[in-house]
């Protein structure tokens, strides 16, 4: 990678593309490009060892003009504060995508989690709960899983949070297990929703799925199933995946459970099948494939990478795979990207299904979670569809940030300022 890109320059640039589009001042456009607060704090957690561990964590609140601050919490060596903050702004403009009543927010805490044994990492994830109690709450933040945590952290943040306001209060958080009130379909909801945006978009273009090559970067949650279900559900063949680790290929396609389940057991899909040629990740996302499916973290594709992706449709698992300029390339180049706010929407929509149900303490069966998914992500993909062709756009992801920030628009004209 020859460029680094600060994501949140990136979400800033994304925010004046689509601006151009849309009838508002410098004034609101600075509120619309800048997070409300940031919370900033460095935890400090008694090791198995009986040191002291000291672990930086963010919480960016972005916007709350539709609705409570809603998004993730990643553990990741390489998390920084403008991480943090250009993740909460993609959560904005996400949600008002698929036109949840949410705002935006993120959280994180830099830290690799494989050096830590589970009870470091509960003290630590229960330490953070504790910062994170005055500012979450089903109505006010709603905090779920991301890169590094799943439904374990979700737990142990719902039951700090319970055990300190002495209240019942599953909503509070997102991503739980299903035991602690978590919603059926939750887990595969994000990959769901790449599957169902890939079929979409071949079929605006008048493009077959079934048999289509497929390239899929990170084998993480997004990823995988992802990956599955482009395979089991669509008939994609799924010739390539890769992860930290490396990539592997088979132009007669891979099992994409089977290499799931390797990586399970040996922590990398590198090794998988000897039928299967190991490629680098770069050499993975210039492939010459009809789909290519980034799902890792921010940055994956640069400018250079961008002349050489070899893929006709582009769709984003990840959050931010392109930097700005490998998006100008692609643009230029007519490969057509499908935005991480639509393509990854799945994860947050049916987070907002969870939330509905808790709230309800109601539970729904798991074909109707996959029903009301399936119409969210197919309403929003129409919804930019008709913008980009209406208003002409360069892409399909300025399109997406033109229908998300007149939402968020309408909703804060609605409300005014004050005081
Ligand atoms: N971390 C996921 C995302 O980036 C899900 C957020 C949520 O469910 O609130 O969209």
């Amino acid at each position: 990678m020859s460029e680094d890109a600060n994501p949140f320059e990136s979400l800033q640039e994304q925010i004046d593309d689509a601006a151009e589009h849309i009838d508002v001042g410098a004034d609101v456009l600075e509120r619309l490009k800048n997070p409300e607060r940031v919370l900033e704090t460095n935890l400090s957690v008694e090791l198995d060892d009986d040191s002291v561990g000291v672990f930086r964590a963010y919480r960016s609140q972005f916007n709350g003009d539709r609705g409570p601050y809603k998004g993730g919490i990643r553990y990741h060596p390489g998390v920084t504060r403008d991480e943090v903050k250009a993740l909460s702004g993609w959560m904005v403009y996400k949600c008002a995508v698929v036109d949840i009543p949410y705002g935006g927010g993120k959280g994180g805490i830099v830290i690799d989690p494989a050096g830590y044994s589970d009870s470091e990492l509960e003290r630590i994830t229960r330490a953070f709960g504790t910062e994170l109690r005055p500012l979450i709450g089903e109505d006010r933040d709603i905090p779920a899983p991301d890169v590094n945590t799943g439904q374990q952290e979700m737990n142990w943040i719902k039951d700090t949070y319970e055990t300190l306001e002495n209240t019942t209060e599953p909503g509070v958080v997102t991503g739980k297990a299903i035991e602690s009130g978590g919603s059926l379909g939750r887990v595969e909801a994000t990959g769901r929703s790449t599957m169902i945006t890939a079929r979409e978009a071949f079929d605006y273009f008048g493009k077959d799925l079934p048999g289509a090559s497929v390239a899929v970067q990170g084998y993480g949650n997004a990823g995988s199933i992802a990956a599955r279900l482009l395979d089991a559900e669509l008939g994609a063949n799924v010739v390539a995946v890769s992860d930290s680790s490396g990539a592997i290929y088979d132009p007669s396609g891979l099992d994409p459970g089977a290499v799931k389940a390797f990586k399970n057991e040996t922590g990398s899909v590198a090794g998988y099948d000897d039928a299967a040629e190991e490629l680098t990740n770069d050499e993975l996302l210039t492939l010459d494939v009809d789909l290519l499916v980034p799902a890792a973290l921010e940055n994956a594709i640069d400018e250079d990478l961008a002349h050489e992706v070899g893929a006709d449709i582009v769709v984003e698992a990840a959050n931010g795979p392109l930097t700005p300029k490998a998006d100008d390339v692609l643009t230029d180049r007519d490969v057509h990207v499908f935005p991480d706010i639509l393509a990854n929407a799945g994860g947050v929509t049916v987070s907002y299904f969870e939330w509905v149900q808790n709230r309800q303490r109601f539970y729904w069966t798991e074909e109707r979670v996959n029903e009301e998914l399936e119409r969210h992500i197919v309403e929003a993909f129409d919804g930019l569809v008709e913008c980009y062709e209406e208003h002409d756009l360069p892409n399909f992801r300025t399109a997406a940030y033109v229908v998300a920030i007149q939402r968020v628009l309408d909703a804060y004209e609605e409300g005014g300022t004050w005081p």
